[in-house]
Formats: C-alpha cells, structure tokens, sequence
C-alpha cells in the first residue's frame, strides 16, 4: 500500500492541480532518500511540469528546461506520500523533499515517506527507461489480453506472488491481489502453469475491472494513505475479502473468509476459492 490504483490517483490529482507548473526550487531534506541523480537538482530550478506519468506503483514527474526533458520519480512503495501545501500529515519530520511551484493552483508538492522504503530518483529520459526496464513488468490496465495469457503460461509457482511480482506484473500488492483472486475464485496458491486459458482470461478480466473500478473510487485508503489533496479512497468500503478474517463470504457459499499466513496475508474463501486443477 499504495498500489496501482491509489498511485493513479496520485498521478491525476498532480496533473489536473499542477500540469504547466513551474517548479521554482526543490530542497532534499536528506539525501538518502534520492536514489540517483542528487548532482542534477539545480537544473530542476525554474523547469516546467510537461507531463506526469504512473509506473507501476511510481509517478514520474517529466519537468522541460530549455529543451531539454528530465524526470523526477517518486516510489510510494509502501508508506510514500505526495502531498499539496495544505494537506497535513502526522509526523512531519518524514518530509524528505519540498518542490514549489508557480502558475497553477497548487504552490506545493512534498514527498513524505516514515519508513523510506522509497526513493526518488532524478532521471534523464535514458535513466527514466533503463529505471522502468530494470523496475516494472507489463501495465495490468494497458497489457493485451493475449500478452497476459502467454506471460502467465511461460510462468511457474503460485499465482498470487506472480500477480504481485512488479517485474512481471507492475502495480498490483497485497490488497487488490486478494481482491482480485476472490473475485476471480482462484485460491491464492494455485499454480500458475496449470491454470487452463479460460480461467486466466477470466483473471485478466477480473483485474482491470478491480483495479478500474478502485481508480474510480480514487483508492483504498487502508494504513493512512490519502491523496495529495488530502481526500481518502473509498474503495476500502468495497473490500470483500481483504482484512476480512472470520466473516462470513460475501458470497454467502456458508463458509467464513480465512487468513493464511505466507510473505503476505492471503485472504481467501476456502469453498469458492478452490485449489483444484480445474477452472
Ligand atoms: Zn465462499
């Protein structure tokens, strides 16, 4: 958490609020927390917001100096925030950078992150493709149907660590991939190479309308993630089965959800998720 959705809506909300911004001075508040590229800050001062992109679960701020296109991406991985100059967050001091802007509405975009598990980098357009290269598998919203298919038939192991693999499959955690399964009734440990074509397009399916669906709710906001706006994502209140151990299934087959405990928590029903070889 955050995840593709909630990265998405961070994405729109910068476009919408600061796209055309001049960005007047960026100050680092430790330089642990940028990744590569420290040495070209400066040149940062006085660019114009061109263009904001979501990777994965990263945004990719593309700023224009002169000519020249150079990036700023930000992973919110699993604490990071980006938040405008009036959103208030608990424990300031995990500001880490401060960028200001002028000639839009927002005067203030800051990264905030307690727990520094991301980083941001600052990237030429050769660095930005070498970091996605390096980082990010297919987009689950934009990979075709047929691409989805041969990439989880080349795949081995068990389907729930593969969808939330972000070299395989960029975007999707622990939450929508819980969401996701259930909705798709496949048990989180089936294994990949013997899932037949029709339940993998079935899956393919099931993703893009999880995730399009929780972009429209602008996000979960589960363990304090908000938008740069301050707003929460709803899409909490429309979890059937994440954090929901011991309810009953909400598709009342009359068994209750279980939580099984592996790198990350699966929540699963065990009648409608079977672990069959058929499906
Ligand atoms: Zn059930």
């Amino acid at each position: 958490m955050p995840e593709l959705p909630e990265a998405e809506s961070v994405a729109r909300q910068i476009r919408a609020h600061l796209l055309g911004a001049q960005l007047n001075d960026c100050v680092v508040g430790r330089a642990d927390i940028v990744r590569e590229g420290l040495s070209t800050l400066s040149w940062y001062r006085g660019a114009m917001l061109e263009d904001v992109e979501r990777y994965g679960k990263s945004v990719a701020m593309g700023f224009r100096n002169e000519g020249e296109l150079r990036y700023i991406v930000a992973e919110l991985g699993m604490t990071g925030l980006l938040l405008f100059h009036a959103t208030q967050t608990r424990h300031p001091q995990h500001v880490h950078v401060r960028l200001s802007f002028t000639g839009r509405r927002e005067s203030e975009l800051r990264y905030w992150n307690p727990r520094r598990f991301g980083r941001m980098s600052l990237l030429d357009r050769a660095g930005l493709d070498a970091y996605r290269a390096r980082r990010f598998g297919v987009d689950p919203l934009t990979v075709p149907r047929e691409e989805f298919v041969r990439l989880l038939q080349s795949r081995r192991g068990r389907l729930k660590p593969l969808l939330m693999h972000q070299q395989v499959i960029a975007g999707i955690g622990n939450i929508y991939a819980n969401e996701i399964l259930f909705r798709a009734r496949l048990h989180p440990n089936r294994e990949v190479q013997r899932l037949r074509e029709a339940a993998v397009i079935g899956l393919y399916d099931m993703m893009q309308s999880v995730l399009r669906e929780a972009i429209d709710c602008g996000g979960s906001s589960v363990k304090d993630f908000f938008a740069p706006d301050g707003t929460e994502g709803q899409y909490k209140n429309r979890h059937l089965v994440y954090g929901k151990e011991g309810q009953p299934c909400p598709n009342r087959c009359g068994r209750v959800i279980r939580r099984l405990q592996s790198e990350r928590s699966s929540f699963f029903c065990p009648f409608c998720q079977t672990n069959r070889l058929s499906g």
